[in-house]
């Protein structure tokens, strides 16, 4: 593999985190994700203040029983508001954060979001909602912490259930065990959650991902993952998110 898309996310922490990446399978999903958010445009210019900021975001999304606010934020970074808020600004243009349209409250900071999506993930006792199947993989390294994934197939309703271990870097269970992630290509509106994040959900076998993309999204390009290869885009896309500079992995509070 030559020229892998990379960036500089704070010092000495690389995004993706390619040493996440061992199939093939997942390296070319990993990549037509990237390539979808055009990662020179979307990353210009992103500063240590931004970063502190999307960085409570989740966290926030993680701790809190609602959204974190303009106000928590500001504490929990130290900035004042009308900073913090123009910062989520910043976030939002970049797609790194979800605003609902007419409030401008916080819905979301990938993997993390409010929104009743049909991956549910349990983390430190308390339940929170992925944006897609790849990000509900990649929480448990994000977090540095174990996870229960409680999710459906997309084409059966089927409830499929992964368990992480080795702090959320592995697989420890996967019911049932045929299940599969397919990472489609779609991106509209600069917004994934509204457009790439529906394509890329869990199916219960290879014949219901068949039957749905025949159905769905026949002709759309995309990549049949197992589960394993669909964590190791997790991983390399989320565990940099919390690593603070010189590579300590965050904590929740
Ligand atoms: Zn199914």
């Amino acid at each position: 593999m030559s020229a892998l898309p990379s960036f500089e996310l704070r010092a000495g922490v690389a995004f993706p985190d390619w040493t996440a990446v061992t199939s093939p399978a997942s390296a070319d999903a990993l990549a037509a994700i990237l390539s979808a958010f055009d990662l020179a445009k979307n990353w210009s210019g992103y500063d240590d203040e931004e970063d502190c900021v999307r960085q409570a975001a989740i966290e926030g999304l993680a701790e809190l029983d609602s959204a974190p606010n303009t106000a928590w934020i500001a504490v929990r970074t130290g900035l004042d508001e009308d900073r913090v808020s123009a910062l989520l600004g910043r976030l939002a243009t970049r797609d790194l954060v979800v605003r609902d349209g007419g409030s401008s409250a916080i819905v979301g900071a990938y993997p993390l979001t409010t929104m009743s999506t049909e991956h549910r993930v349990g983390l430190d006792g308390k339940v929170t909602h992925a944006m897609c199947a790849v990000d509900a993989l990649g929480i448990g390294a994000m977090f540095d912490a174990d996870v229960v994934i409680k999710s459906s197939c997309r084409a059966c309703g089927g409830s499929i259930r992964i368990a992480t271990k080795d702090r959320g870097v592995a697989l420890d269970c996967v019911e049932p065990g045929t299940t599969v992630v397919w990472s489609g290509n779609q991106y509209d509106g600069a917004c994934a959650a509204t457009s790439l994040c529906t394509v890329i959900p869990f199916f219960c076998s290879e014949a219901h991902l068949e039957d749905w993309w025949r159905t769905n999204r026949s002709g759309s390009e995309g990549y049949r993952l197992t589960p394993d290869e669909a964590m190791q885009i997790g991983r390399a896309l989320f565990a940099p998110v919390l690593t603070r500079a010189g590579g300590a992995v965050g904590r929740l509070a």
